[in-house]
């Protein structure tokens, strides 16, 4: 299920696109102020992120260019906007926004951005099965199969093989792990990250005969073929 960020300040607003949205299938969260939208799409989670312009606490271009920094244009960004000043569009085209629409509109316009942006994300030629050596992660199904053995991970577990694997070879820090997997850097300490490691370790990696997951002391761990 595709999942849409909606940051709307106007509760009217907000409700509206998301019964609409869910209709249609989509997972959708809100934000009613800039700051905790910009907390949630920190997190990366989300397949579109519809943004309007004027929020409390944070601006929705300052959210834009803030997502733009951290993801590149890996997500897309749907701005609203009240004013349709060519200024404003300007401004938000410029802070990395892929798309535009100006209150009020009709919610089928709203619909066939929203759909087209998800689509091009969602790229069907791109591979969504990793491998690395005989582990195989298939992220349409999120199964794990290793050596033609079907493995059963937890969504923890899960995410952190994820983040693994789509960054073969790269030695991840603690932190970075525990920001990309557990989302928020909430003071829980990265041991829990060893914790972790070692539950996927004794699933993935101990029935079999080579290791992928490897310790590099001082710094982290990576992923990668003995
Ligand atoms: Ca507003």
């Amino acid at each position: 299920m595709d999942k849409i960020l909606l940051i709307e300040d106007e509760k009217n607003v907000s409700s509206f696109i998301r019964k609409g949205l869910e209709e249609q299938g989509y997972e959708v969260s809100v934000a009613s102020d800039g700051l905790s939208g910009w907390n949630l799409a920190r997190t990366g989670r989300y397949d579109l992120l519809v943004i309007d312009r004027m929020l409390p606490e944070m601006d929705g271009l300052e959210i834009c260019r803030r997502v733009r920094e951290k993801y590149g244009f890996e997500v897309p960004v749907l701005i609203l906007t009240a004013l349709g000043s060519t200024d404003d569009v300007v401004a938000g085209l410029e802070t990395g926004a892929d798309d535009y629409l100006t209150k009020p509109f009709h919610f089928r316009e709203l619909l066939a951005r929203v759909h087209a942006l998800v689509r091009r994300r969602r790229r069907p030629e791109e591979p969504r099965i990793y491998r690395i050596a005989d582990l195989e992660l298939d992220d349409d199904s999120k199964t794990v199969v290793r050596a033609g053995r079907s493995i059963q991970l937890t969504s923890k577990e899960y995410r952190l093989l994820y983040y693994f694997i789509t960054n073969q070879k790269r030695v991840l820090s603690r932190e970075q792990i525990l920001e990309k997997v557990w989302d928020v850097e909430f003071d829980m300490g990265t041991n829990t990250v060893d914790v972790y490691i070692n539950y996927l370790r004794n699933k993935i990696d101990k029935p079999f005969a080579s290791r992928l997951i490897h310790t590099v002391i001082g710094m982290g761990y990576v992923m990668r073929e003995e």
